[in-house]
C-alpha cells in the first residue's frame, strides 16, 4: 500500500509542532523527524558515544544523555563541525523516518521536519507544506519560548535556508502570523484536501 505522504516544515519557532498537533487532532499520524533525531543520539548508541569522542565530555549532561542545548551552540558556530554532525546522522534519521511511514495505518502521514527542503528527506514526501512567519515574529516567539539569546536564535535563522527558497519549494502554505483560529481553519480546509488525495491513491 502506498502512504501519502505531507512533508511539514518551517523554520525554528515557525510553528511546526502546533500546526502537527491540529492535524494529529484531526486523525493524522505525526513522523517527527526532530524525536526520531533524539532516539538516533540516545545514550548508548553509536552515534552519541562519536560525538562525546569529538566534542569532549562536556556535551553530555550527567546522566549521560546529550545536552542539545550545548551542541547546538557548538556547532552553530561552526560550519565544519555542523557538516561533520549532518554526515553522522542524517542517514540514520532517514532510516527511522522511512520504518516510520512504512508502519503508519492513518490515511495520510505528516512528516514533520525542520530540514526537510534542505535534506534528503523531501524525496520522502508527496506534498511540501510550509508554515511560513515573518523573521520579526519568529525571533520573539523562539527567545521567548526557548528562553536563548537572540545571538543563538539569529545564528540559527542564519544557518536555515532562507524564508524565500523556502517559500519556492512549498506547495502548500500556512501563514502562522495569524490568530490560532485562523490557523485552525487553515489547517482543517488542507485535511480535507490530503485525505480526498489520499482516498485516491
Ligand atoms: P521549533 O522548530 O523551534 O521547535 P516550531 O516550528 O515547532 O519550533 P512551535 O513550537 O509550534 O514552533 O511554535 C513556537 C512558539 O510560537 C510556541 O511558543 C507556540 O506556542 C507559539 N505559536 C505558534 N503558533 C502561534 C500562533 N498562530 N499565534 C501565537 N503563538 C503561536
Amino acid at each position: 500500500m502506498t502512504m501519502y505522504v505531507v512533508g511539514l516544515t518551517g523554520g525554528i519557532g515557525s510553528g511546526k509542532t502546533t500546526i502537527a498537533a491540529i492535524f494529529a487532532e484531526l486523525g493524522a499520524e505525526i513522523i517527527n523527524a526532530d524525536l526520531l533525531a533524539r532516539n538516533v543520539v540516545s545514550p548508548g548508541t553509536k552515534a552519541l558515544t562519536s560525538i562525546a569522542k569529538r566534542f569532549g565530555k562536556e556535551i553530555l549532561r550527567q546522566d549521560g544523555s546529550l545536552d542539545r542545548r550545548k551542541l547546538r551552540e557548538v556547532v552553530f558556530k561552526n560550519k565544519g563541525e555542523l557538516k561533520w554532525l549532518e554526515k553522522l546522522i542524517h542517514p540514520l534519521i532517514a532510516e527511522l523516518l522511512i520504518q516510520n511511514i512504512y508502519s503508519a495505518t492513518s490515511p495520510y502521514v505528516i512528516l514533520e521536519s525542520p530540514l526537510l527542503i534542505e535534506t534528503q528527506q523531501k524525496e520522502l514526501v508527496d506534498r511540501i507544506l510550509v508554515v511560513d512567519l515573518d523573521e520579526a515574529t519568529q525571533l520573539n516567539r523562539s527567545m521567548e519560548r526557548d528562553g536563548s539569546s537572540e545571538e543563538v536564535i539569529r545564528a540559527i535563522i542564519s544557518a536555515q535556508i532562507p524564508r524565500s527558497k523556502r517559500l519556492k519549494a512549498a506547495d502548500d502554505i500556512v501563514d502562522n502570523s495569524k490568530s490560532l483560529a485562523e490557523v485552525r481553519q487553515k489547517v482543517i480546509q488542507l485535511h480535507e484536501i490530503y485525505l480526498a488525495t489520499a482516498r485516491k491513491l
